[in-house]
């Protein structure tokens, strides 16, 4: 497999540390607020990593995290040590415990990760779950001379580390320091962040903690080094995220893992440009994004927010469109049909040649667009159906697109029910009772097409 590797810029060919697990991490959700379509291109991302290598045989111990403390509002202005805790500021506003929020959300987005078919990691971590591990790594980098103390909190001397600034080259000497930001007046180097934060004084937060350096909360990059380095060793594979993580959080992940434990932290960083909408980065803290529920109440089927994802290079940003989600909609459903249609057979094989060819796309540092090509492609060619059908299924163990339970899919007894009641009223010319039965047809997922003679034909939606 050959992966893009944002600390080297190379593609390069990816071999794990050890031949027998995998190590994976990607950064997950800050839990304030629903994911949108954004960030699921990210775990989109992270899910055909996942699964491209288990196509390739690998084991994988994949780590997940979510956010629930200490990620704050200037990050967007490229300071992550200032502004309010994003779940403390969603708690005042809904009126509940920050608990409360991280609760709801965490539950939100497990059922939206189920909806897009993503393969679960070994373990969700949230943050506030790691405090004893996080305030042992500022002891550590404490004792190994790594920090200091200002006013609001412990902070991370990046000038002690000398290959701060490897992956984005944004450096203690580069940096445009108060470009965007007011430069806070007590750090030795723009580029030094909070590891731990003191709760601002008369003030009681709905998250805190005490620490031998005063009662607060974790920063937002030592929790992910604290996670990682906890549940997959010192020195991981592969590293997953948002290209927005990349110039600061991720890059402080290293200097403190780092100079830690003295290993190197991550051996492929891997990082998925951005979900945009006219022309700016779609984030929810910026308020123009749609919400998994937003696109399904528009008749989209999570499927096809996939399929569209596919449709580019993560490398590349991709611009959401409603014509470009339909599109991915109208060539999952031909997909979905064509499978539905072909003669089935268990004992047919897969054919090698096409299994090769995607295979090659795929581990092109994840050409998921070509990939796509070769699906059709197959479709196309001189291939008998339930061979088609088992390579459908086998590449759909990475393009995860549900074609398994396509297939399985019989017409429930009560659709039929209701479409037979709707027959009734119409013969009766009851056309109000009909047509309600026709929408809640709609809601379970189905169109009704009629025929001559009061007969009918039932679709699936997609
Ligand atoms: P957040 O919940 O903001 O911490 O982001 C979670 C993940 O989604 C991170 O990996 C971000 O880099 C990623 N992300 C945020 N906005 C977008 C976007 N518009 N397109 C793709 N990924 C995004
Ligand atoms: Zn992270």
């Amino acid at each position: 497999m050959k992966l893009y590797n944002s600390l080297t810029r190379k593609i390069e060919d990816f071999s794990p540390l050890n031949t027998e697990m995998v190590t994976m991490y990607a950064c997950g959700p800050t839990v304030y607020d629903h994911a949108h379509i954004g960030n699921f291109r990210t775990y989109t991302l992270s899910d055909l990593i996942y699964r491209t290598l288990l196509f390739n045989d690998h084991r994988v111990k994949f780590i997940m995290n979510l956010t629930d403390v200490g990620h704050l509002t200037g990050d967007n202005l490229g300071d992550a040590d200032t502004g309010e805790d994003r779940m403390e500021k969603s708690s005042a506003k809904e009126g509940k415990s920050a608990i409360e929020i991280a609760n709801y959300y965490i539950k939100r987005f497990m059922q939206d990760y189920e909806k897009m078919n993503f393969l679960k990691p070994e373990k969700f971590t949230r943050a506030t779950e790691y405090i004893e591990e996080q305030i042992k790594l500022v002891k550590i980098l404490e004792e190994k001379g790594f920090t200091y103390t200002t006013t609001d909190g412990v902070y991370f001397d990046t000038s002690k580390f000398e290959s701060y600034g490897q992956l984005s080259g944004y450096t203690v000497e580069n940096v445009m320091e108060g470009a965007r930001v007011e430069a806070n007046p007590e750090k030795k180097n723009p580029t030094d962040f909070a590891l731990w934060k003191f709760s601002p004084i008369g003030v009681k937060r709905s998250q805190e903690w005490p620490s031998p350096w005063g009662t607060g909360f974790p920063g937002w990059h030592l929790e992910c080094s604290a996670m990682s380095l906890t549940e997959l060793g010192n020195t991981i594979d592969i590293h997953v995220g948002g290209e927005d993580l990349r110039m600061v959080h991720h890059q402080n992940e290293i200097a403190q893992s780092e100079c830690a434990t003295g290993k190197k932290f991550v051996r492929y960083w891997v990082h998925g440009a951005h979900m945009m909408v006219d022309g700016g980065r779609m984030g929810k803290s910026l308020g123009n994004a749609y919400t998994l529920t937003d696109i399904e109440k528009k008749g989209f089927d999570p499927m096809a927010l996939r399929y569209f994802f596919m449709t580019s290079h993560y490398r590349s940003k991709l611009n959401f469109t409603w014509e470009g989600l339909q599109s991915a909609q109208n060539a999952l459903k031909k997909l979905y049909e064509l499978a539905r249609s072909y003669s089935r057979d268990p004992s047919a094989k897969v054919s090698k040649d096409f299994i090769k060819k995607f295979g090659e796309k795929i581990n092109d540092d994840l050409n998921m667009p070509e990939a796509l090509a070769v699906v059709w492609e197959m479709i196309k060619a001189e291939v008998g159906e339930p061979e088609k059908l088992a390579t459908l299924l086998k590449m759909d163990t990475v393009l995860g697109l549900r074609m398994e339970e396509n297939l399985a899919l019989e017409t429930p007894q009560k659709v039929i029910d209701m479409a037979k009641t709707r027959a009734e009223y119409r013969r009766a010319g009851i056309w109000d009772k009909a047509d309600q039965a026709r929408k809640q047809l709609m809601d379970m997922g189905y169109e009704i097409e009629d025929l001559p003679d009061g007969k009918f034909k039932l679709k699936r939606k997609i």
